[in-house]
């Protein structure tokens, strides 16, 4: 991977996300490239219910992604009105499609849906998010040949790998504070570094004093959700701070439309952490661009296994 670190006027590094998917995805596309050519064509399937603008935009790009890739690449939209069953039985009907290695059911779905019974419909191997039960399972035990990572943590951990090796430092022995609990970023997050060898603490919302939890960390990871939560003054000098948090906000004046600017923002103070840390991930273009190329490597990754 070319180096995906830039020096910043702070002497913080800047982690680019943008750059370290790239070298990701054209991995992928040289993996799928030698799989095809052993008779294997990766196939990945988007699902789509309802028509909530962030999920057809995601949806998008993941197709757009997959065919960079050089996968089989299908999307099928569904009504918000389709019913718990006729999703299941769309499932039942890819999990058995031997030309789909991949499944994705595009989350929040509509509200008379138990997404929690569709993610557990998808069959783990095909599972590329990696939100199964069986999933989770095999990672919490320390089997990452076998499990399918979920995207976002895996996509964070590429990029932690890479700011550690470029500062000549290993995550093992690392006091590691992931900020947030989710089963879709912090746990996974949390067991990834620990299959690293950190020594990790998981804060979450109940967590008393957070300020000084973060000040012990080597590396911290916010995934939160509260637009800066994370204070400049809280990092310890020298930590590496990776930030999932995407959080959109009032801007400064007034766009072309004449409506009022918005901005994203992570869930960590940037200009005040980054005269701390050693290196950082900005927001945008940190860990935002990690997570559909890491979906894609999964795919590329079932498909591979049905090969064994
Ligand atoms: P979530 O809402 O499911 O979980 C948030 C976690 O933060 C919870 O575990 C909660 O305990 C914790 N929390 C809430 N308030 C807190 C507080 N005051 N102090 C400490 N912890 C607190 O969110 P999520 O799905 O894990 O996402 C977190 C952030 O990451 C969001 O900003 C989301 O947009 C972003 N995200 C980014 C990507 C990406 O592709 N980069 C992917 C997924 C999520």
């Amino acid at each position: 991977m070319a180096d995906i670190l830039v020096k910043s006027e702070s002497g913080a590094l800047i982690i680019d996300g943008k750059a370290a998917s790239a070298a990701v995805l054209a991995d992928v596309a040289k993996g799928a490239a030698e799989l095809i050519a052993a008779g294997i064509k990766p196939g990945l399937a988007v699902v789509l219910v309802g028509e909530d603008p962030a999920s057809q935009v995601y949806v998008k790009s993941k197709g757009k992604a997959a065919e960079t890739c050089g996968f089989h690449s299908v999307q099928h939209t569904l009504s918000a009105d389709t019913s718990q069953a006729d999703l299941i039985a769309l499932v039942h009907k890819l999990n058995a499609d031997p030309a789909i290695h991949g499944i994705l059911v595009q989350l929040p779905l509509p509200k008379h849906i138990d997404s929690q019974l569709v993610l557990e419909t998808i069959s783990p191997s095909k599972d590329v998010d990696g939100f199964h039960p069986v999933n989770a399972g095999l990672l919490a035990i320390g089997d990452r040949k076998r499990a399918l990572v979920p995207c976002t943590p895996a996509g964070s951990l590429i990029l932690l790998q890479k700011a550690m090796e470029s500062l000549g430092r290993s995550i093992a022995g690392c006091d590691a504070v992931v900020v947030g609990r989710s089963n879709i970023v912090g746990k996974p997050m949390a067991q990834l570094l620990l299959s690293e060898n950190a020594t990790v603490t998981i804060a979450h919302s109940r967590t008393k004093d957070l300020a000084s939890v973060v000040k012990r960390a080597d590396i911290v990871v916010a995934a939160v959700g509260i637009p800066e939560m994370v204070k400049g003054d809280w990092i310890k000098p020298g930590a590496v701070v990776i930030d999932v948090g995407i959080n959109r906000v009032a801007g400064e004046g007034l766009n072309a439309k004449g409506e009022p600017r918005t901005k994203l923002v992570g869930d960590v103070d940037f200009a005040g952490a980054a005269k701390l840390a050693a290196a950082i991930t900005p927001v945008p273009g940190g860990v935002g661009p990690m997570t559909i190329c890491m979906l894609m490597a999964n795919t590329l990754t079932a498909a591979r296994r049905t090969k064994g």
